[in-house]
């Protein structure tokens, strides 16, 4: 029979149940008894949702109260010596100091999880590295799940997954000596788990579908070669997603594995090839329901995919699942009471894909009769969809085909821009700015969420916001700084608060999705042609403008980071949808330059994490990428000055596109890495304007004078002088203004400091 499947579960409940309940015992009002009993319950609560929705296979262990890598490390014993873990099981106290760190000890490294907005913690492995079994989570939940009267099937991040994430802390370690080490603990997982009754397991290798090297290829075949001996007769999924399998297509159907899972979201193309090639007894799990997005599924279009393969394999060899696990989705549209209903119609949250993997599997088992009524309504909503008038806008997508190459190139080349804008704004040498936001008070939050609520009228709100950016104005003129921002105390999100100006953009009140530990994000949903109906950010910039005579820059969030930090369309490309966005903030730079705003920046901080996952589409890519950007401000005279700013970047992989930005000034984050960071730039010779970060804003710290000098003389060595702005390395939001206040004067102090010194060198 065709399998209805499930490759994982969001974790916090329809409530946020678990961030709540995380965070109370973090902070002492919370027992830790009552934090496992929230996370008992959500746990059987969605293994039940699962089960009522028809899914067949439903996974455990992909439950957790952090990370499932974190899970992972302690599974395995790989327990950073620092946390003073004495060995046998880890406990909760190791667990969380592993996430946060603790008195004694640091938190382990955070990363993106692949392309997604997840972030994992980073395993660490050191010379004489061992691993032991030290937890019996994936053993205890799929224990209380049987108790349940509900069959799972365990979640396992794979053991080359597992090391491809992690760090080799020291020198001379050896992979393949980790792969022989880590395995026959994998075997020990895989013996328990069949002697409590498990029948299958999944297995997670995300990077079979990465590019990856001769050794880890030798690492999969050596692994799954002893893990299949291991425990005979329990069933083993090996999973793939966010990418095709591609190069490592043969390696992948090589693995001595029952069943093998595709994202046919991300690359349908590999079907077939998949199907011509799959050894006798292989089944195939087809991710076909996006687990990435909120779109409601194209039945027929999934259906025609599947019948293709039972048409090969017959139905006991097909699995019906979503692309990855659904923790990337938001939980259950239902909660959604305020959205528009025709939008609202066009979209599936995890509980909704559910059901779509479930009627998949049913017309796939039992033919398409026996789903009519699905398949007609779901091709309704394509077609819905497909000439919705509230999607698809003419002039949006004329004016879009019109774009030439002249727009996206500003009218002289840097060094003449450079000239005019000295000759107008007459900054000194070592120019001070800020990334743009001032913290964001209790004071401000309370202000807008009275105004969301109706409890205080838009007039006393936009008092209110006025109030404060007169207050950040007086302080930046008090202090000396060259050139100015308002401090952005109007917006609540970079993304979220433009999203809220432009057509073609929706909200959810519910849609969160983790994003690390207790934290979680509700992204924007661009579900249509993007415009911009008036302007966004004028009033506010000219208002700031009008309260001093030094430059007021006007600040606007980049079409590159606006897309990658919402929910995108899944019926038009990523470039369509970036380049409609950088025309309607093209408008918003022409109207900021009519009204006076002459510096302007362009923030981009999702640039590199926009990369694909193949580095063989990453020319594409970019050259979209900087294709929008430019689109989106190169539409200003050569005295207007366009500032760009990017933050927790490495940029040595895409340094060349970040110098075709062409950006006038570029603000970047340098000061944790010591100015480690600006490598790139100097390898590069990036010809252009640049402020390394000299105050790291994401610690409490006060950064004293002396030390932001030294960093800008460690940067004055490798940079022309001439060029160098002094910045901190983000925005200000998330610090209080008892930081802020010192920090920023000590910071301006230090660029005085550095003109001076220049001053007696010349003399
Ligand atoms: N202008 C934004 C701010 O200052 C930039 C934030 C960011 O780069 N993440 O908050
Ligand atoms: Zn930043």
């Amino acid at each position: 029979m065709v399998l209805a499947t499930n490759l994982g579960f969001p974790r916090f409940g329809a409530g946020r149940e678990l961030k709540k309940a995380t965070e109370s015992y973090w902070k002492g009002t919370l027992s830790l008894n009552d934090l496992f009993k929230t996370a008992k319950e959500l746990r059987l609560r969605h293994w039940s949702m699962q089960k009522d929705a028809g899914i067949n296979h439903i996974p455990s262990n992909d439950f957790s109260l952090y990370d499932q890598i974190l899970d992972m490390c302690c599974l395995l014993g790989c327990v950073p010596e620092r946390y003073g873990w004495s060995g046998g099981t880890v406990d909760i106290e190791t667990y969380f100091a592993m996430a946060r760190g603790s008195k004694k000890a640091p938190a382990m490294e955070m990363t993106k999880w692949f392309d997604t907005n997840y972030h994992y913690i980073v395993p660490e492995f050191y010379k004489g590295q061992t691993f032991n079994l030290a937890s019996t989570k994936i053993f205890d939940e799929f224990e209380e799940a049987k108790a349940a009267g509900i069959e799972t099937r365990p979640v396992l991040i794979g053991p080359i997954t597992f090391l491809a994430l992690g760090k080799m802390k020291d020198e001379g370690l050896e992979y393949q000596d980790l792969v022989k080490k880590l395995i026959p603990v994998y075997a020990q997982i895989l013996q328990k788990l069949q002697k409590a009754g498990a029948t299958w397991v999944q297995i997670d290798e995300p990077y079979l579908a990465m590019d990856i090297c001769e050794g880890t290829k030798e690492g999969y075949k050596a692994a799954y070669k002893e893990l299949a001996k291991a425990a005979p007769g329990l069933n083993i999924l090996a999973t793939t997603y966010f990418e095709g399998l591609r190069d490592n297509l043969d390696l992948a159907l090589s693995l001595p594995v029952q069943a093998l899972h595709l994202d046919l979201r991300r690359a349908p193309e590999q079907l077939d090839i998949v199907l011509a090639k799959i050894p006798k007894g292989m089944m195939l799990s087809l991710g076909v329901v996006d687990g990435r997005n909120i779109w409601k599924n194209d039945l027929s279009a999934s259906l025609a995919m599947i019948e293709k393969a039972v048409a090969k394999l017959g139905t006991d060899r097909v699995m019906v699942a979503p692309s990855c696990s659904l923790l990337h989705s938001p939980i259950d549209l239902d909660l959604e009471t305020a959205m528009d209903p025709q939008i609202k119609s066009w979209m599936a949250f995890a509980a909704q894909k559910l059901a779509e993997i479930a009627v998949l599997a049913k017309g796939a088992e039992k033919g398409r009769d026996a789903i009519q009524n699905e398949l007609t309504q779901s091709d309704k909503i394509v077609q819905d969809r497909k000439i919705s008038d509230r999607i698809h806008n003419k002039i949006v997508q004329d004016r879009l085909a019109a774009v030439t190459p002249e727009m996206a190139r500003r009218k002289n080349a840097f060094p003449l821009r450079q000239q005019a804008q000295r000759a107008r704004y007459h900054l000194p040498t070592f120019p001070t700015t800020s990334i743009g936001s001032f913290p964001q008070t209790p004071e401000i939050r309370k202000a807008r969420a009275a105004f969301k609520k109706g409890d205080l009228d838009r007039n006393s709100y936009e008092e209110a916001m006025k109030k404060e950016i007169a207050y950040v104005v007086q302080y930046q003129e008090k202090i000396g700084m060259d050139v100015l921002v308002h401090g952005e105390a109007e917006r609540n999100d970079m993304v979220e608060y433009f999203g809220e100006q432009l057509d073609g953009y929706v909200f959810s009140q519910h849609g969160w999705v983790q994003s690390y530990g207790s934290r979680g994000v509700k992204p924007p949903i661009i579900f249509g042609d993007v415009s911009r109906p008036r302007a966004m950010t004028v009033k506010w910039s000219t208002y700031a403008q009008s309260l001093t005579q030094k430059p007021m820059k006007g600040m606007l969030t980049g079409p590159i980071t606006i897309l990658f930090w919402s929910f995108k369309r899944d019926d038009v490309s990523y470039e369509t949808s970036c380049k409609q966005i950088a025309l309607a903030l093209r408008d918003e730079v022409a109207d900021l330059e009519k009204a006076g705003i002459t510096i302007i920046q362009m923030d981009e901080p999702a640039i590199r994490e926009g990369l694909p996952l193949r580095r063989a589409d990453w020319d594409l890519y970019l050259r979209w990428a900087v294709e929008s950007f430019r689109l989106s401000v190169c539409c200003v005279e050569d005295t207007t000055q366009i500032h760009t700013h990017m933050c927790y970047s490495e940029f040595n992989d895409i340094i060349e596109s970040v110098g075709a930005l062409d950006a006038d000034v570029i603000s970047i984050e340098t000061s944790r890495s010591q100015m480690e960071l600006l490598d790139a730039f100097v390898a590069y010779k990036y010809p252009n304007e640049i402020g390394p970060g000299v105050y790291d804003i994401h610690s409490p710290r006060i950064p004293d004078t002396a030390e932001m000098v030294d960093l800008l003389v460690k940067a004055k060595k490798v940079l022309d002088p001439d060029l160098i702005w002094v910045n901190p390395d983000c925005g200000l939001k998330t610090r209080g203004w008892a930081e802020v206040e010192p920090a920023l004067k000590n910071m301006v102090d230090a660029a005085r400091t550095m003109r001076e010194k220049q001053k007696k060198a010349a003399a």
